[in-house]
């Protein structure tokens, strides 16, 4: 089997050469590069599994190159920056990251990210086989637009049946609230953060689980939301 490919884009030599001996350590291969323009053209040419992307480079802006990567690829894309503020993670989650890591970060976090983009990657590998979406006792039949828990039927109205089918599409992954209004609602709606959180409630509350152990939807306040693996 091919090895997990990651491309590193990091102009910082000491950050660069942390995390490349991280990977080599836990057999990913990797290759490198030192600004936006080189991450572009190698992201291009050697289509990385994963790019692990500074924001702080010296010709072009991180965000910029996750624009170009989305331009045409889905490839899932890692922040890895010293901007810490919301909004900084906002605009990059916006633009198509798949995850941020705020600097000074821990190497076994970044595994921890690493590891779940390998998980989602080949859940969706597994998912295109499949019309049935399950999370633990949460089961979504896409083609009936069905939704189970535990086997009791729920009924979502149809913007909440969409809420949850775009989660679940991206489980694991947080979407911005920009995010989720754009692509249930289109752009020029006027549907705002305040709304959503109203069918996020509602969708919340009807999935909740009679047993009551299991969470599906994190709320990442101020930013968005996520449905997570439960435990099996
Ligand atoms: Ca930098």
């Amino acid at each position: 089997m091919p090895s997990f490919r990651i491309l590193i884009v990091e102009d910082d030599k000491p950050v660069m050469n942390l995390i490349s001996t991280t990977l080599k350590v836990h057999d990913y291969s990797h290759i490198i590069a030192e600004n936006g323009k080189e991450a572009i053209s190698q992201s291009v040419s050697q289509k990385p599994d994963l790019v692990l992307l500074d924001l702080g480079l010296p010709d072009i802006d991180g965000i910029e190159v996750i624009k170009s990567i989305r331009s045409w690829s889905q490839m899932p894309v890692i922040v890895i920056s010293a901007r810490g503020e919301d909004s900084d993670k906002i605009s990059a989650l916006d633009a198509g990251a798949d995850d941020y890591l705020t600097k000074p970060f821990s190497v076994d976090e970044l595994l921890a990210r690493i590891r779940a983009v390998q998980r989602r990657l080949s859940y969706m590998e597994s998912r295109n086989e499949s019309a049935i979406f399950t999370d633990g006792a949460l089961k979504i039949d896409y083609a009936a637009a069905e939704v189970t828990v535990r086997d009791r039927n729920v009924h979502l109205t149809p913007i909440e049946y969409k809420l949850l089918v775009l989660l679940s599409q991206n489980t694991g992954k947080v979407l911005t609230h920009a995010f989720i209004i754009r692509s249930i609602w289109g752009t020029g709606v006027e549907t705002d953060i305040l709304s959503l959180r109203v069918y996020m409630a509602a969708l919340r509350k009807k999935l909740a689980d009679p047993e009551g152990k299991e969470q599906y939807i994190t709320t990442h306040i101020g930013i968005g939301y996520s449905l997570e693996r439960v435990a099996q």
